[in-house]
């Protein structure tokens, strides 16, 4: 076989076709590896439909890159000569194609990029590995701002960003004379109120050949792997995001942080499994949204708001985790050791609103902001569940899940096992939280406005039991020391029918 020239890399979630590896290669003299492993798929145990979806976006994207002109070696899982990891899949192709160098554009994860690194010393060969640029700030970039700052607070690196992009900005100042309208996202949806629906896409032939492989190599992880509606091009992804501006965001903003049985999507863009795999472009979706807000078909409250979370936290999140890996993954600030309980995966549990947010992880790979950090990140940060697991858990059950992005929100944002790097207080709420923002509590078992006893919700008991374990930890934090005060002001038999409550409850888990 005649030798390749360099041998390009392209991992599961860079189906971007001006990826930096491709744009700085040639068609006629370079080929493109892709594969499907077996250990990607299963070193957390990936939802069904997260590994359908990606398995199927890879087939069309090196698609995509054939008709394109590009020699594409695609091993799918299960084909003769795939292998389980990437580097024994390197190997194999390196001994094919004796190539002059590798070439791949920087992973996501630091474990990936760890084995990539050892790639030069394992193979004799030159591996170029070039920066990602599918991101507005670079790794080094958000190091150097880090660097140049006491607080790393969000607010402050969006502003930059807000500033270097554009977007939403009248010359120096921000748009409506306003950086940020979060205080007008926090409106009650009402029961019935008018909900448009994500984009389906039906499967085609290359999903439905994906379909039956998940089944048979996978079907015991969790997830329903059907009604299968993700959209697998990057066509679809943009189509799914034309629907989502037209239908849902001029209300994104209102009901951004609402939750309602039934509904799993609300006005969301359900969109982070398109952006996190390469299908759309981050800074494209912004400009489209800004567009959107000129044009005057779009509020500002729901633009700014839309903007803010893909290049403030997005970006923001992600330059968190290159800061601080490795290390970050084991953070534990409150030392917490509880096992996942059970119904983090069946969802079996008469808690309403936990019931409601595992089911419907289970049924679409997706639950929205407020459900991960105010229901399934709230309760475990309340009963002191291990964060390590935490993470597992998440990095497992969402479609959108790259460590990247999931490390930072669930160690730093949801548990404050970071000792408040990310979050400015931890987000610990009781019963009364969710039942503002839900309709949850009206069909629970349990009572939301009880404190202690056994039909009391339990969050309730158990965040008053969080202040009260964790109060030498948390007494300091401007934010948390109202709660404290609080808690300090109540009876002694109250307290000791809250401490009583929450380890009644916590036994029975
Ligand atoms: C514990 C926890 C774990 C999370 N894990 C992930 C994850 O693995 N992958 C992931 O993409 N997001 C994660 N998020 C952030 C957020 O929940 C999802 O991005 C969002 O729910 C995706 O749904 P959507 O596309 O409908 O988002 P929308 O609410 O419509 O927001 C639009 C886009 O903004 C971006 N965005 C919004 N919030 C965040 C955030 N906090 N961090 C990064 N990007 C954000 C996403 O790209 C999203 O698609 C996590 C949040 C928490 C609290
Ligand atoms: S009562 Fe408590 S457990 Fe039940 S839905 Fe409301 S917040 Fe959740």
């Amino acid at each position: 076989m005649e030798r390749v020239r360099h041998l390009i890399v392209v991992l599961g979630d860079q189906l971007t076709p001006t990826l930096a590896s491709l744009a700085a290669a040639d068609p006629a003299r370079d080929r493109v590896l892709m594969a499907e492993l077996h250990d990607e798929a299963t070193y957390v145990p990936h939802h069904k439909k997260k590994i359908a979806f990606l398995f199927s976006a890879m087939r069309h994207f090196a698609d995509e890159l054939r008709a394109a002109g590009w020699t594409v070696d695609y091993v799918k899982l299960g084909s003769p000569g795939n292998q389980p990891s990437f580097s024994a899949q390197l190997a194999q192709a390196i001994a094919a194609h004796r190539p002059e160098r590798i070439r791949v554009t920087a992973p996501g994860e630091w474990r990936v990029l760890q084995e990539i690194l050892g790639w030069e010393a394992l193979f004799s060969i030159p591996v170029d590995v070039l920066p990602d640029d599918r991101f507005v700030c670079s790794a080094p970039a958000f190091r150097a701002w880090a660097n140049s700052r006491t607080s790393l607070r969000m607010e402050y690196f969006y502003r930059e960003m807000r500033r270097q992009t554009g977007l939403l900005m009248d010359g120096d100042a921000p748009a409506g004379g306003q950086w940020n309208f979060d205080s007008e996202n926090r409106k009650t949806a009402p029961d019935d109120l008018f909900m448009p629906r994500p984009k389906v896409f039906d499967p085609d032939a290359i999903t439905r050949e994906v379909l039956s492989l998940v089944e048979a190599r996978f079907g015991h992880h969790f997830g329903d792997l059907t009604p299968f509606w993700f959209g697998v091009t990057r066509a679809d992804a943009e189509a799914a995001f034309d629907a989502f501006v037209d239908r849902a965001l001029p209300r994104f903003g209102d009901y951004q942080d609402a939750m309602l049985r039934g509904e799993p999507f609300l006005y969301h863009a359900v969109i982070s499994q398109y952006l996190n795999c390469g299908l759309l472009d981050p800074l494209r979706v912004c400009r489209r949204v800004d567009a959107a807000y000129r044009a005057g078909s779009v509020p500002l409250n729901a633009a700014e708001g839309f903007i803010r979370q893909i290049i403030g936290w997005r970006e923001y999140v992600r330059g968190i985790y290159w800061l601080k890996m490795p290390g970050y993954e084991r953070s534990n600030f409150f030392s917490h050791t509880r096992d996942l309980p059970d119904f983090y995966w069946s969802g079996d549990t008469e808690m309403a609103c936990v019931r409601a947010a595992v089911t419907q992880t289970r049924e679409q790979a997706y639950a929205h902001h407020i459900q991960r950090l105010m229901i399934t990140g709230n309760f475990a940060l309340l009963a002191g569940i291990d964060p390590h697991a935490l993470h597992e858990w998440y990095l497992s059950v969402y479609a959108d899940a790259y460590e990247w992005v999931e490390l930072p929100n669930t160690v730093g944002m949801s548990q404050f096992a970071d000792g408040g790097l990310l979050a400015s207080k931890p987000y610990a709420a009781s019963g009364a939280y969710i039942n503002r923002m839900s309709n949850y509590c009206a069909s629970c078992a349990f009572d939301v406005k009880q404190r202690t006893g056994p039909r009391a919700c339990p969050f309730n008991a158990l965040y008053w039991d969080f202040i009260a374990r964790n109060r030498q930890q948390i007494a300091g934090n401007p934010r948390m020391a109202q709660m404290v005060r609080t808690y300090d002001n109540f009876a002694a038999d109250e307290k000791t029918r809250i401490g009583e409550s929450a380890a009644t409850f916590l036994a029975s888990l």
